[in-house]
């Protein structure tokens, strides 16, 4: 391999907002850029900001491989970016259209099951066969990693914690069922929820900070998704036998205020003869989990191509 182009270009497309960056192998980010775009975005439009981020990362200097995290359902064996949520974008060959712009031989898979890739390779996880990463933002997802391997399952769909029924007949969620942990617990319901309340809708992050200022109400309805949360990592635990969970994404940023609600639920429903000892713990990869998710997805394709 050229030394000189051993680098990767990461694309870790989101539902308002694209990061692209350079990274190395060993996951560290040498350069980034952002944008920002409002849900209704063309396949065209997308293609087009990771052209400018590529060009204006000056990533064909340096870079040999193009990694990409999407939202959605996406078939890492093809490379087709098979459904996104919110934006209609469906069936689309993103890693021939990545190579197209790039030049490079390029890989993509589902956001979600690269944060667990992503700690696996460069986070909490590099000792760790299984786990479960949990993504807790607008929207709940998980990545299962078993084996030492992550599991995607037969319809690609493993790990789809959001949608785990943690409440008989409760709310709403966006799927068309009732009571999902994603309905009871992401940071978009806990706005809906408090904002039905108290008649304004505030953000997580602004919910966050009057629960730490003490606001009983705000830390309530932490600590209740909390114990949401908590219901849901129970039932992974309790049908896989796991130990080790780590949360990430916007809301986890507040996990000491979902941690209480966490430890009761596990404490009433983890069948602890199969499990004495389930650690959850917050992801160190931040708000850049996916971005180096990209980068350990080239290293895991590579490394299963070579062994074929
Ligand atoms: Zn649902």
């Amino acid at each position: 391999m050229n030394v000189m182009r051993s680098l990767i270009f990461a694309v870790d497309i989101g539902g308002s907002k694209m990061v692209c960056g350079v990274l190395n192998r060993k996951g560290e980010i040498l350069r980034q850029w952002r944008t920002e775009y409002s849900p209704g975005y063309s396949a065209e439009d997308l293609f087009q900001y990771v052209r400018e981020g590529f060009r204006v990362l000056n990533a064909g200097e340096d870079c040999s491989v193009c990694g990409a995290t999407v939202p959605g359902l996406c078939d890492v064996h093809t490379g087709r970016w098979l459904y996104a949520p919110f934006s209609g974008l469906s069936d689309i060959p993103i890693t021939d259209i990545l190579t197209e712009i790039t030049g490079f031989p390029a890989y993509a898979d589902n956001d979600v099951n690269l944060c667990a890739l992503a700690e696996r390779y460069f986070g909490a996880c590099r000792n760790i066969r299984d786990f479960l990463w949990i993504t807790v933002s607008n929207g709940i997802g998980g990545g299962l990693f078993l084996n030492g391997e992550l599991y995607r399952g037969s319809r690609l769909t493993a790990g789809e914690m959001g949608h785990l029924t943690v409440e008989e007949n409760g709310r709403l969620c966006g799927c068309g069922k009732r009571g999902c942990l994603e309905a009871m617990a992401s940071g978009a319901y806990l706005s809906a929820i408090y904002e039905e309340r108290n008649g304004i809708r505030l953000p997580t992050k602004k919910l966050a900070e009057l629960a730490r200022e003490g606001d009983e109400e705000a830390l309530a309805l932490f600590r209740t998704a909390g114990t949401y949360i908590g219901k849901g990592i129970s039932h992974a635990v309790n049908l896989l036998g796991l130990d080790t969970v780590v949360l990430g994404g916007g809301v986890a940023e507040s996990f000491s205020l979902l941690e209480p609600g966490i430890s009761d639920a596990l404490a009433h429903c983890v069948f602890d003869q199969g499990n004495p000892e389930v650690h959850v713990i917050h992801s160190p990869l931040g708000q850049y989990a996916a971005l180096k998710g990209c980068a350990a997805l080239v290293l895991d394709e590579e490394m299963r191509r070579q062994s074929i």
